[in-house]
């Protein structure tokens, strides 16, 4: 009899099941595929599936959150940057790797694990008990999803994101941008001055329509398309084509907006810009702000090109670029606790994409904690979260409460999302900063946590590589 059920063997899956069971818990691991199922992107049947590139993005830990990401997953035991590793293809100082040979690798290093059962079956509801860890991603089951739903409320489930760009704070000009309440409603009103404002004059509105209307876009897939939810969260540039000024009565409204920066001695609050682009509070860090209903199907560098004519955001550093695709996610910062545990009914755990992460090597990473969390917990020890200044602490902070639950969607690990250095850090140097701490920080958390949860216990692993054929 199993002690946790790990429901999906995509990249979390794979990855929660490889850290619980090289520790002798006993795992069964739930795939569909293989088993008379499939969803609309993977291809075959193999665990940990790359569903479209091969890449696990930088893999330098030194300027890179992601590279940063990669470094801390091995200090972890990373099945998923163990099997990257024997699967790497050249990519300069990108992760690379051969897609067959990877998930080759990761199913012969679980196969080898005696306490893991791998089944090929598709699970249609929640367990009711039993230590659960539900990784089924972006392209979840629709009965179970149906499942998660009917346990978690249907505002909590997403089927599409609608993905607005993330801009880091300090890149926003603030002698162009002003700070006001949402149609400058006042604090009577119950509004702070909560928004970032971007001021448009009309020559300058006209010519942003355009460049939306006239930006590349990416198209959906087939079986994104005929996803009827698309119409509740429409791009920017199709409401930009239904009309002139259909963006200036909608996300662009002006309306009360004085811009304080255009004040003259008639108009001592200054005046109404012709549009706006407001911009709001995206994580309790306030270094992330996102731009207030951009979602957009823009290929990236347009949006980059076309959002840094909007004045305020000329040299605007992205934390993340908009997007629109099919993906099934918790509203997880209102849902989950701090150790992914669902709060109406603690036995099931989320991980991977599902907990609105966003991409392999984040899935993967929230899998792992997600393994090491049940690992502790039947073994009666007490979890300690990774410091937030590290990237999987900062990831989990993010999506376990720290993000806005109200615009929460689904987010890739960024230096945005980790505390603030200190002032006087030169900003050429901060990325080099974030992660010499990040690495300070991650060593003494895991020598606190002790080496039997996160680094090889040398005879338990010496008997997982002995195992291993070939
Ligand atoms: C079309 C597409 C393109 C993408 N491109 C990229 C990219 O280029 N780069 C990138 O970093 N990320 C990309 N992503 C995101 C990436 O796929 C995910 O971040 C990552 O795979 C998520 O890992 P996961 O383990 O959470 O989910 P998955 O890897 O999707 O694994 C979930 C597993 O659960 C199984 N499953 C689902 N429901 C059930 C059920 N009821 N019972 C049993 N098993 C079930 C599925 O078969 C699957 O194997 C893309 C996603 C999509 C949909």
């Amino acid at each position: 009899m199993h002690q946790v059920h790990i429901i999906g063997g995509g990249l979390a899956g794979s990855e929660a099941a490889w850290q619980l069971a090289r520790r002798g818990v006993r795992v069964r691991l739930s795939e569909m595929r293989g088993g008379g199922d499939t969803t609309p992107a993977h291809q075959g049947d193999g665990l940990a599936e790359l569903v479209c590139s091969n890449s696990f993005r930088s893999d330098d830990d030194v300027n890179n959150a992601v590279g940063l990401l990669h470094h801390e997953m091995r200090a972890c035991d990373s099945l998923v940057m163990a099997a990257a590793e024997v699967a790497k293809v050249p990519a300069g100082s990108a992760l690379a790797v051969d897609r067959d040979v990877f998930s080759a690798e990761v199913e012969k290093r679980l196969l080898a694990l005696p306490s893991l059962e791998i089944v090929r079956e598709r699970i249609d509801a929640l367990p009711a008990s039993g230590s659960t860890i539900v990784a089924t991603g972006p392209l979840t089951a629709a009965s179970l999803a149906e499942s998660i739903g009917v346990a978690t409320g249907a505002d909590s489930l997403a089927f599409f994101d609608a993905i607005a760009p993330i801009v880091h704070r300090d890149s926003i000009d603030m002698d162009i941008a002003w700070m006001a309440a949402r149609w400058d409603r006042g604090t009577a009103e119950g509004g702070g001055k909560d928004y970032v404002n971007c001021p448009l004059n009309r020559e300058q509105y006209l010519a942003f329509r355009d460049a939306l209307l006239a930006g590349e876009k990416t198209e959906f897939r087939e079986w994104e398309a005929n996803t009827p939810y698309f119409e509740g969260c429409m791009p920017i540039e199709v409401m930009a084509e239904r009309g002139e000024d259909t963006l200036r009565y909608g996300p662009m409204k002006p309306v009360g907006l004085d811009n304080p920066h255009w004040a003259t001695p008639e108009h001592p609050n200054g005046r109404w810009p012709y549009a706006v682009v407001q911009l709001r509070q995206d994580n309790a860090l306030g270094t992330l702000w996102n731009m207030v209903g951009f979602q957009t199907k823009l290929k990236h560098a347009e949006q980059v090109r076309v959002f840094r004519t909007i004045p305020g955001l000329a040299n605007a550093e992205f934390a993340r670029l908009g997007g629109l695709h099919r993906n099934t996610f918790l509203n997880s910062p209102t849902l989950l606790d701090r150790q992914l545990r669902l709060n109406c009914a603690p036995h099931v755990r989320f991980a991977g994409q599902i907990t609105g992460c966003e991409g392999y090597v984040e899935s993967a990473a929230v899998g792992l904690m997600a393994g090491m969390m049940a690992a502790l917990e039947l073994a009666g020890g007490a979890w300690t979260s990774p410091p937030r200044t590290t990237a999987l602490g900062a990831l989990l902070a993010h999506i376990t409460g720290d993000a806005e639950a109200e615009t929460y969607q689904p987010m890739n690990v960024n230096f945005g999302l980790f505390p603030p250095l200190d002032e006087t850090v030169r900003k050429k140097q901060r990325k080099e900063a974030y992660t010499a701490r990040a690495k300070v920080d991650l060593a003494v958390w895991l020598a606190q946590l002790g080496r039997r949860v996160a680094e090889r216990e040398s005879s338990e692993w010496q008997a997982v590589e002995n195992a291993i054929p070939g």
